[in-house]
This record gives C-alpha cells, sequence and structure tokens, in this order.
C-alpha cells in the first residue's frame, strides 16, 4: 500500500450509524450536500419498505457479497474515488458497501443479532437518512467494478450498489436525472424520449448524406425489414446528438454487402435499468428488444457501439426480461473484424495516422470480455497505437459510468477524482482516444475539458470509415 493510500482500519472503524457519521461525510463529499432529498413516491414508511425490498432481493450473490467481507482494504486501491481522494475514507469501497450491509447485518444475519455493535448493524432512521444512503450509492460510483475484481473474497462491491440504487428506485428516492431517464425509458423505449418521427427522419437523413459520399443511391438503411442477417440497434445519443456513427455504420454495411435492418420499435440497445439497479424497467427495454428481432426474424442482434447497452442486451437483458436466451447476439466489433477477415471490406492504416490510444470501456472489458477484439482491430486502423496502462480488464472508468452523466448534482466530485483518469490519458502521449461506447465518450470528453487535455475522442467506427478503400467505380 503506497503511503497515501486509505488505512482500513480507518474504514473498519468509523462509527457506520448514518447519523453519527452525517458530519464526516458531508465534509468529505461536499457534493453530497447538494443532492438534495427529493422524493418521487412520497407514499408511506419508507424504511420498512426498504426493509421489505431488500428481503425479496437477496439471491446466493447478493447474501455472499454481504457476508464475504473481511475488510481487508485491497478494493480501496481499485477505486478511481478512493485514489483521488486518498485521506478520505468514505470513499473505500467497502465503506460504500457497508452501508447496505449494516441493514442486512441487522435484520437478516445472525452477527447483528448477536453482536450488533460489532459488525455495526443498524437501521437508517428516516428519510433524510435515506437520501444520504443515495447520495452514497448514486454520487460516489459508477458501478465500474474494478473493486469487484481486485477482492479476494469475491465480494461484488458493484451488485451491492446497484441493488442499493435498486431498493431506493422502488422508493423514489433517486437523483432527479435518473428519474427522468428512467420515465423516457418507461414511456417512449429510448432513453432520450426520441420519437419515432425523429428517429425515421435521422435516419433518412444519414441514408442521404451516406448514399452522397459513396455516390451511390443504392445504400438503404432498412427499416423494419424481415428474415435479414442481422438486426442493427443503437444508442438515442446516435440519433439525437451524433448520428455519424450511424452514417458510417450505414456505408460499412453496404459495402459489405450486409443483409440488415434496423427495427421500427425496439431499437434502444441502451438501458437505464443497468445504471438505476431497477430491474423491472431493465427487463422492459431488453424485452422491446429481443421481440424487435423475432418478429423480423433475425438471425442475430448486432448491438452498436455501446459499453452498458451490450452488457445490458448480451447478458443481463434475459435475466431481468425472464427471457429465453435464444437469439445470438454480439458487438459490433467482431462484425467488423468478420468483414476485414473475410475481405468484405479493405482499410488503410495509413489514413489514420495521428497518435491513438485505447480507453477499455468498464462494461465491455472488465464484465463482456470483449479485450483483444478492439486491439485487433486497431493495430489495423492506424499506424501509432500507445497502449493506456492499465487497460484491459483493469482499466480505469471513464468517470461517467453507471448513469453518472445523468446526474448533475454529482459532477464536481465526479470531475474531482477524474484526475485518475486524465494522468492515465496523458501518460500515452496519444492525440487521439479511441473508445468503444458512447458513454465513454462523454465521459472522456468531460475529463479532457476538465483538464485542459490536447486530446480528441472517436470511435472505431469513425476509424473503420475514415480507413475505408473505397472500391473502384
Ligand atoms: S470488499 Fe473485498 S477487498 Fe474490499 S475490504 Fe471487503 S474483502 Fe477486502
Ligand atoms: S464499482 Fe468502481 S467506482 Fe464503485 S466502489 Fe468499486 S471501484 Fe469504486
Amino acid at each position: 500500500m503506497s503511503e497515501k493510500s486509505i488505512n482500513i482500519l480507518d474504514v473498519v472503524n468509523l462509527p457506520l450509524d448514518i447519523k453519527e457519521h452525517e458530519k464526516a461525510v458531508e465534509e468529505n463529499i461536499p457534493s453530497v450536500k447538494e443532492g438534495n432529498l427529493k422524493i418521487y413516491n412520497p407514499d408511506g414508511d419508507n424504511v420498512k419498505k426498504l426493509l421489505t425490498l431488500l428481503k425479496a432481493k437477496l439471491s446466493r450473490q447478493v447474501v455472499g457479497s454481504m457476508v464475504g467481507c473481511v475488510h481487508c482494504g485491497m478494493c480501496t486501491e481499485s477505486c478511481h474515488y478512493a485514489l483521488a481522494r486518498p485521506d478520505d475514507p468514505t470513499m473505500a469501497p467497502a465503506y460504500k458497501a457497508d452501508q447496505i450491509r449494516r441493514i442486512f447485518k441487522k435484520h437478516f444475519d445472525w452477527t447483528g443479532k448477536i453482536v450488533p455493535w460489532w459488525v455495526h448493524a443498524g437501521d437508517p432512521k428516516d428519510d433524510e437518512e435515506l437520501n444520504r444512503l443515495k447520495n452514497i450509492v448514486f454520487g460516489t460510483c459508477t458501478g465500474c467494478r474494478r473493486c469487484t475484481l481486485n477482492c479476494p473474497m469475491g465480494v461484488d462491491t458493484a451488485t451491492l450498489i446497484r441493488l442499493t440504487r435498486g431498493l431506493l428506485a422502488e422508493l423514489g428516492i433517486v437523483p432527479e436525472g435518473v428519474f427522468q431517464v428512467s420515465r423516457d425509458q418507461w414511456e417512449t423505449g429510448n432513453q432520450m424520449a426520441v420519437s419515432e418521427e425523429d428517429y425515421l427522419d435521422t435516419i433518412e437523413w444519414m441514408e442521404d448524406e451516406s448514399q452522397d459520399e459513396l455516390e451511390d443511391p443504392s445504400l438503404k438503411i432498412p427499416i423494419d425489414k424481415e428474415d435479414c442477417d442481422f438486426m442493427y440497434t443503437v444508442n438515442p445519443r446516435e440519433i439525437k446528438y451524433d448520428p455519424r456513427s450511424l452514417g458510417a455504420a450505414a456505408k460499412i454495411f453496404h459495402l459489405a454487402g450486409e443483409s440488415w435492418t434496423m427495427p421500427k420499435w425496439g431499437w434502444d440497445m441502451t438501458n437505464f435499468g443497468l445504471f438505476s439497479g431497477d430491474d423491472k424497467l431493465g427487463g422492459f427495454v431488453a424485452r422491446n428488444l429481443y421481440e424487435a428481432a423475432k418478429r423480423l426474424r433475425a438471425r442475430r442482434i448486432v448491438i452498436s457501439e455501446c459499453g452498458h447497452g451490450y452488457r445490458s442486451s448480451r447478458w443481463e437483458g434475459y435475466n431481468w426480461g425472464k427471457y429465453k436466451q435464444d437469439l445470438p447476439s454480439e458487438s459490433v466489433l467482431i462484425t467488423l473484424i468478420r468483414y476485414i477477415n473475410e475481405g468484405r471490406i479493405k482499410v488503410d492504416p495509413s489514413k489514420n495516422s495521428l497518435p491513438i490510444t485505447f480507453h477499455d470501456s468498464c462494461n465491455i472489458a472488465r464484465s463482456g470480455d470483449l479485450t483483444e477484439e478492439p486491439r485487433w482491430l486497431l493495430h489495423r486502423l492506424c499506424t501509432d497505437f500507445r497502449e493506456m496502462h492499465p487497460n484491459r480488464a483493469d482499466n480505469f472508468c471513464c468517470t461517467g459510468g453507471g448513469g453518472a452523466l445523468s446526474m448533475v448534482e454529482y459532477k464536481p466530485l465526479r470531475m474531482e477524482v477524474a484526475k485518475i483518469k486524465a494522468d492515465q490519458l496523458t501518460a500515452t502521449g496519444a492525440k487521439v482516444v479511441c473508445t468503444i461506447c458512447h458513454n465513454c465518450i462523454d465521459g472522456l470528453t468531460d475529463v479532457i475539458k476538465h483538464y485542459k487535455l490536447d486530446m480528441k475522442v472517436v470511435q472505431i467506427l469513425e476509424l473503420v470509415e475514415n480507413a475505408l478503400v473505397l472500391p473502384e467505380k
């Protein structure tokens, strides 16, 4: 442990009664003051309801992480919050998880019944304390799972954080941004509330642009076409803010001679349920996607560049939606590798000559095991690839994970702890950072802007588009 590290004894000796610890937390997390209490479901005894909800969520995985922590402190050095605030024990992953663990211990574990003082068992007293819990689980963790991977006891702190978020979401005690994005995804089927008209207009616009660029009017972005090789699903950010990636994908799929379609409904592969902890929302969104592919008899689902969308659509959504996992799905990275391997598209790396580094998205690398595939592509797409350290499953979060971008009240803290990411980016000496996640684009852009780094962010689709060698007419 480095000299500046948190002494784990500070963490285990903290008075874990939230009320008693109020002052210390407020001093250490200035931004929690800004996350004021706002209950979207002001109905009944929330503390009592929280206990009932918690009981229903006690799966084997959850209980294992509740009882497994021995407070060794090894996870502390994994967390960018704790690393950026070495003198602040409330940033330690174990401390954050202890806030739900103490409730579990009081009601569901024998240690809390026999020696409650020893295991710091206790309840939140009122809504104000639930609000404090909200500020800890939403405001001081991006659910990146770096601590999870570094726990010798197999404790999944990120799961406990998500579980607590889900309990609070059921009570309506969530940051305003989380409430709004969740509502939008429930009401419109996509988390940016893009209307069907805007969705179709954007696709038509990108179709026109791509036709012009390739001088080929036969290029199409098919909608609701049946029996295609794959159904392509995107992040609403691609429709609402930056449709260039859709245009790039359309050109690449066209040049590869692909049989593909986009669905009119069920096109959002992101899933705010992963961030809010709301499994019902997660199931609703994922089912929309799977049902669309089934309705169109697509042979597989291809997921555009998005970390949490990839994790939700490919793995978690089936569980949330209680849906039989019988439809293959893949990241667009795999599709691109297939095209290059099969000679369906040709790329020239000299067209991307600036020094490029790569940011592994937490949900794709750590939680999705796609680490070598982006590198395989990058080695063929640019001439000066520079590895970031640490990398792959050990990479640091872009700082915008876990829905953090939607929670503006916590941004000052997020930018403060982003120093870890800024230093990591700077050390590469690269002028460009490539990522394969729309969320990471925004997270990294915030870091670059805040720390005034001389760097820009690109995506793989953009690099492929730029490197394309067009066939002779
Ligand atoms: S979560 Fe794991 S690494 Fe962290 S203090 Fe507990 S046992 Fe140690
Ligand atoms: S999941 Fe990531 S941000 Fe959250 S406590 Fe663990 S390391 Fe820190």
